[in-house]
Formats: structure tokens, C-alpha cells, sequence
């Protein structure tokens, strides 16, 4: 179907040629033809020049977005997570360390006690099933049996040591079982859990019971795991362009980091071209991804710089006021698009980062040219996602802050947004709060499904065919009217129920 006779719609060049800065809700694409199911879609990608990944989904380096949890379930599910910096840079590694000591898609973060002590409430529990002993109580010190609330729960002796509730913690297995390995070695061994330990330190990293096998085998099958030559997981962290940040980036390579993103809200600068080289001086099997960006100018420099990897969007993040307060920044659509046209000619891939909130922002994103998406409030929600759940007005939430909030930079982010060298703080983003989504085990499954349903509207049968269709001329936009965005959403019911999978 390429070299199409009949003109209907736009191209991608003249539609982002004409002076308008487009998000992705502005613009829609004309379908194609279809010849494929949407199951043969393939999303497989490129992070980073170096970096594959099954699935283009990248978590971003966020405080309320990601850590363990989130790093060990993206890259099972296929992508990536960003560690964020917000933090010492000591707590970081451990982040990364802990991700990369783990071949599991969760953390079971078990609480430690020692033999002697008292548990008086149920609380104490909290939403584990059982509480680890340790000679000392600490992760740190000889594991020597465990608890399990249901034992403790029924028993009466509530203010007994829990020693004498205590049963033995079956033989440990290395963290480096991968969860098959790890299922078939509950069932043959009729274990209802088992410890893992790090082969390196010898510490317990988590103990799996039947009962997380067993959840998630009820999510939806995930892809192929994001390993490197290892065999552990990929992992990533940000970190920032200051003198300091060399220091902390020795210790995220010490952890073994995989990619580092250099974390700038105008990455177009010396700072980062500076860290650029740096990076590839000293450490030049690490993938460095430079940005934000959002034009070609910016881009090209960074790119004679060297980078592996371009993060693009600047004032599209759903907790950004970059655009109010300073009025730079660019439509997402647009940004994209133009950012993607010259990387593309230097074999650069593109994350797209921000401004996404449902799966058709998804197929916007990589077929105006990105090679992963990153996310940050479609993410937040998660069980995956660090903090409690709370509830407000009767609606479960969980705290999603910009990393330029007030809030945030006072906990140490201000370096993003220049904030630390001036004197008074402006905020360049939001606290706020996210709905429960439930684990990203399942719900970026049924996301990815619904953008090869995209992409098969297209007649894209995976990233590489999507981009050339659309530099080809074949793939067709339109920018959307307000009427037309109205139209395309739900509309003119009293009442409904939004319900995707
Ligand atoms: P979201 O996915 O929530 O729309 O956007 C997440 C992205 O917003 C992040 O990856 C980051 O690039 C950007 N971001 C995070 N915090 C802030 C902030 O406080 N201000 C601005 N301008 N951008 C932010």
C-alpha cells in the first residue's frame, strides 16, 4: 500500500509545518489498511542506541513513581524504570542494587523482628503475611524462622515472644531464580515460601510465598524480561549536571546501572554537553540519554555530543507548570515529531516523555516517531508505585508530585530546574494525587494490547514499519477541532461507566 494515489488528510511534515504547537489530543491519524492480526504487532524497541527492550515502556525518574518495586515489575513486563535522584546518592544505588539483586517482578518487603520480641497488634503486620526473624532483627543479620499472622492472629498467647510462634524458614535459594524457577521449586518441594539471598552479600533479598505465585499467575502472561548480558534486570537512573552528580553517577555504575538519563527540564545546555562527555570518557559502556528536548536545534547538540538516547518534552507533564511560569516548552504531537525527524537521521532513538494519560497517546507518541514512552502519573497509581494508598472523598489515591514542586525540591530536586542556584525557589510544577490503578503486572498488559490495536488501524506491523509509513507520507493526520475532540470522546450520556479492560 505505499506510494497512496489518493490525497485525503495530512502528512506528518506539512500537518507539523504550519506553525501550530500540537498536543497529542489535537491531532488524530486517518486509518490505514489492515493485513495482519493485532496480535503480530511487534513493539519491540530501542531505549538507547545499545538498549532493547520488548515493550516501550519506560517509568519515570519521579519520587512518587519509581523505586524497587517499580524497577523490578517494568523490567519483567519488558521495559525500563529511572531510578530518580531525589535522594543521597547512596540511597539511590541501593535502589538499583536492590532491582538488580532481584529476578521477580515484586518485593516482597518483608518486616524483620528478632526472636524476643512482642507483636501487639495486627498492624504491625501490615499488609504482609508473616514477619521474618532474625538473630538481631535486622534484614541485615542471621535469618533464623518467621511468623505468620494467621498463626499469631489465632492464638491466644498474643503477648508471647515470637519465638514461640515462630516455624523454620525452609532452605534458601539464590535471588537470582527467575520466578519459574522459583515456582517450581515451592511446588516440588511442597514449601509454602522460600527465602532469597543474595549471592553477594549473603543477605535475605525476599521471601516468595505460594500465595504471589499465585497472583501473578492471574495477571495477564508478561513479554520477555529486560535483561542484560548479566541476566539480571535493566535498570536505569537519573541523575543531574552538577559537579556533585559525577560523584554520584561512580556510585550508580559501582550498583550497576545500566542507563543513566541526564536530568534536565532544558537539557540544550554546556552543563549537559559537559556531562555528556564525561560520561562517555569515563565510562564508555554506559548508555547516557540526554534531555529534555523539544527542538531539532536542541537536539542536534546534543547529539554531536554524543548522547545514546533523547528524552523529549518539555511543559507536557501532567504536574508541570514549566509552560504557565516560563513560557517555554512546546505541544507534545509536535515536540515529538520534530525532535524524532533528526534523531532518526543520526540512529538516535526517542523516549517521549509526559503528557500521557491513555493508550491512544501511547500510538500517538511512538508513531509520530519515539521509541519508548515515558510515564509518570499513568504510572502513579500503581501498587508498584512508592508511598501508602490513602483514601479522599471516599476515592483510593496515592500522593504523585512534579519533581520541580516546592515539595519536591525541598527534598533535593530543585538542580532540575535551576532552582538551586537561585536564591528564591519557583516551583515549575504540582503536588497532587492519582487514582488506585492496581498492579502494573496487569494493567500495562491490556495498555500494550490496546496500542497493537492501534497500530494494526494503521497497518503498522511494529515501530520500525509505523515510523517509515509515516515519514513515507503514507500514514495521514488531522489536527482536530474542540468539536471534534468532543466527538471523540464519550459524550451525550447522562450517566456511564468508563471501563477498558
Ligand atoms: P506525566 O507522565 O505525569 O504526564 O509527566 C511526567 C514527566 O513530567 C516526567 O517524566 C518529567 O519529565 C516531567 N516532570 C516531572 N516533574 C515535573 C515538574 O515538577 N515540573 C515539570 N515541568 N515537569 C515535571
Amino acid at each position: 500500500m505505499e506510494g497512496i494515489a489518493i490525497e485525503d488528510g495530512f502528512p506528518a511534515d506539512r500537518l507539523f509545518g504550519q506553525g501550530f504547537s500540537y498536543t497529542y489530543d489535537d491531532v488524530i491519524f486517518l486509518p490505514h489498511f489492515i493485513d495482519f492480526p493485532a496480535d503480530a504487532v511487534d513493539l519491540s524497541t530501542q531505549l538507547s542506541r545499545n538498549i532493547r527492550l520488548s515493550t516501550p515502556c519506560v517509568s519515570s525518574p519521579m519520587d512518587t513513581v519509581t523505586e524497587t518495586s517499580m524497577a523490578v515489575a517494568m523490567a519483567a513486563l519488558g521495559g525500563i524504570a529511572i531510578v530518580h535522584y531525589n535522594n543521597a546518592a547512596s540511597e539511590q544505588a541501593a535502589i538499583v542494587r536492590s532491582a538488580k539483586s532481584r529476578r521477580v517482578p515484586f518485593v516482597s518487603d518483608p518486616v524483620f523482628r528478632s526472636p524476643s520480641d512482642q507483636i501487639l497488634s495486627a498492624e504491625e503486620f501490615g499488609s504482609s503475611p508473616f514477619v521474618l526473624l532474625t538473630e538481631s532483627g535486622s534484614s541485615k543479620s542471621k535469618p533464623v524462622g518467621l511468623v505468620w499472622s494467621v498463626d499469631w492472629l489465632n492464638s491466644p498467647e498474643k503477648s508471647a515472644p515470637l519465638s514461640s510462634h515462630m516455624v523454620a524458614l525452609p532452605p534458601a535459594v539464590p535471588s537470582s531464580y527467575d520466578f519459574d524457577q522459583l515456582a517450581v521449586y515451592l511446588s516440588e518441594n511442597e514449601h509454602n515460601c522460600v527465602p532469597t539471598v543474595s549471592e553477594e552479600s549473603g543477605e535475605i533479598v525476599d521471601v516468595i510465598t505460594e500465595e504471589d505465585i499465585g497472583r501473578i499467575r492471574r495477571y495477564p502472561k508478561l513479554g520477555l524480561p529486560s535483561l542484560g548480558s548479566d541476566g539480571r534486570f535493566l535498570v536505569g537512573a537519573a541523575v543531574g549536571t552538577r559537579e556533585q552528580d559525577k560523584e554520584r553517577l561512580q556510585h550508580l555504575v559501582k550498583a550497576g546501572a545500566d542507563v543513566v538519563i541526564l536530568d534536565s527540564s532544558q537539557g540544550n545546555s554546556s552543563y549537559q554537553i559537559e556531562m555528556i562527555k564525561h560520561v562517555k570518557l569515563n565510562y564508555p559502556n554506559l548508555e547516557v540519554i540526554g534531555g529534555n528536548v523539544v527542538t531539532a536545534y536542541q537536539a542536534q547538540n546534543l547529539i554531536q555530543a554524543g548522547v545514546d538516547g533523547l528524552r523529549v518534552g518539555m511543559g507536557s507533564g501532567s504536574i508541570c507548570t514549566t509552560q504557565e511560569v516560563c513560557a517555554v516548552g512546546r505541544g507534545q504531537a509536535t515536540a515529538v515529531y520534530k525532535v524524532a525527524s533528526i534523531a532518526h537521521q543520526s540512529g538516535v532513538p526517542v523516549i517521549a516523555d509526559g503528557g500521557i494519560s491513555n493508550s491512544g497517546h501511547i500510538v500517538k507518541a511512538l508513531v509520530l516517531g519515539a521509541s519508548t514512552v515515558m510515564m509518570g502519573s499513568f504510572l502513579a497509581g500503581s501498587t508498584e508505585a512508592p508511598g501508602a494508598y490513602e483514601y479522599r472523598d471516599g476515592r483510593k489515591v496515592k500522593k504523585y508530585r512534579g519533581m520541580g514542586s516546592l515539595e519536591a525540591m525541598t527534598k533535593g530536586s530543585d538542580a532540575r530546574y535551576l532552582g538551586d542556584t537561585l536564591k528564591l525557589k519557583i516551583a515549575q510544577g504540582v503536588v497532587g494525587a492519582v487514582a488506585d490503578k492496581g498492579s502494573v503486572l496487569k494493567f500495562i498488559p491490556y495498555t500494550m494490547q490496546a496500542v497493537k490495536q492501534g497500530f494494526q488501524d494503521l497497518g503498522a506491523s511494529s515501530l520500525p514499519s509505523a515510523h517509515s509509513l509515516l515519514r513515507n507520507r503514507v500514514l495521514r493526520l488531522e489536527a482536530r477541532t474542540g468539536a471534534a475532540q468532543v466527538e471523540g470522546g464519550v459524550h451525550g450520556l447522562v450517566s456511564y461507566e468508563k471501563k477498558a479492560f
